[in-house]
């Protein structure tokens, strides 16, 4: 809103005019600026001087057999990004990325493999809710799409603000959740702006091994993560959990299962268990059900809440850790 305000004076209009736009942006269907009746001509033409107005829509859609739909969408700079939709009994999720590829470089994960190619705007995350067949029914929202949130703060917080706030789209911040690989400076400042959710992709409590799977651990150990999330008040509404892909022989162990109860004790959460997706080129395994049973039970019996995630859109590249659009970005 602050944005907005400062344009609206540098164009020299009057301050309500800030208000009138976000009106008819987020509360009125209208699909151009001329729409906006009640501002003047001159405040009109000023606007469509300087800016496009309205959505941009998906260049293709892809249907698993258990529902789930993986949208593409085209950039600003001529690069693509995916975004899934995971319909359930009684919600619709909307899975958005933010940047275009990624550069952390996660050894489990098929958009590390594409390299980061930019970041996305505000407005272009907003827009793979707002484009979608889905976007009138849209229940809940994740930020696990492509790339890492916190990796582009301003953008992905300016947009949790227009989702969130009264004057904008007025969704309540207990439907989103925001995910991060632990980039602490970007979490905190996410946690003091803004009331959505929060989950951690944690993948295995032990030092090195996390550093192989995910560097990130050198720069932010995840020991270092949850001591600052613990030392965080969450209030009795805001969740955090932790995401954890479990891979065959590598992090379900009964030392696994001891060192997560260490790590998160004393933390109020909850522990998402998923099934990792095979990625071409990477030496991992998916565990079998009785593993994820077995390690989900074990968490649970020391106190960790913990559930198995639904794997969904696996064959259409829509589920966790499998949207890339490597090959598009070439070719397009
Ligand atoms: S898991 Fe997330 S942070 Fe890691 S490389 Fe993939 S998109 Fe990036």
């Amino acid at each position: 809103m602050s944005e907005l305000q400062g344009l609206v004076k540098e164009l020299g209009l009057p301050k309500f005019t800030a208000k009138q736009i976000t009106d008819w942006l987020y509360k009125k269907q209208i699909s151009s600026i001329d729409e906006m009746t009640n501002l003047s001509k001159n405040a009109r033409d000023l606007l469509n001087e300087r800016f496009e107005f309205g959505l941009t829509g998906y260049t293709r859609v892809q249907v698993s057999l258990d529902g789930t739909k993986k949208y593409l969408f085209p950039t600003i700079q001529n690069k693509f990004i995916e975004t899934a939709m995971i319909p359930e009994r009684d919600r619709k999720t909307v899975c958005v990325s933010s940047q275009v590829g990624c550069k952390m470089g996660c050894l489990f994960c098929f958009t590390a493999k594409q390299g980061f190619q930019g970041q996305l705007s505000a407005g272009e995350i907003i827009n793979q809710i707002k484009s979608i067949e889905e976007a009138g029914e849209v229940t809940n929202i994740v930020y696990m799409g492509m790339g890492e949130p916190f990796d582009n703060l301003d953008e992905v917080i300016k947009s949790l603000e227009i989702l969130t706030s009264d004057w904008g789209f007025a969704m309540s911040p207990r439907r989103i959740t925001v995910s991060t690989i632990g980039i602490i400076p970007g979490m905190l400042s996410f946690l003091e702006k803004c009331e959505a959710h929060l989950a951690v992709s944690l993948h295995t409590p032990f030092q090195e091994e996390r550093q192989r799977l995910m560097p990130v651990q050198v720069a932010y150990p995840i020991e270092e993560v949850v001591q600052e999330i613990k030392s965080w008040d969450f209030g009795r509404q805001r969740r955090i959990s932790f995401e954890y892909i479990l891979f065959e022989g590598l992090n379900d162990s009964k030392e696994h299962v001891s060192e997560l109860a260490r790590l998160l004790s004393g933390l109020k959460c909850r522990i998402n268990l998923i099934r990792f997706h095979p990625v071409p080129g990477t030496p991992l395994k998916s565990p079998d059900e009785k593993t994820m049973q077995h390690f989900k039970d074990e968490l649970n019996k020391k106190g960790i809440l913990t559930t198995v995630r639904a794997s969904r859109g696996e064959d259409i590249y829509a589920a966790c850790g499998l949207l890339s659009t490597k090959e598009l970005v070439k070719n397009g």
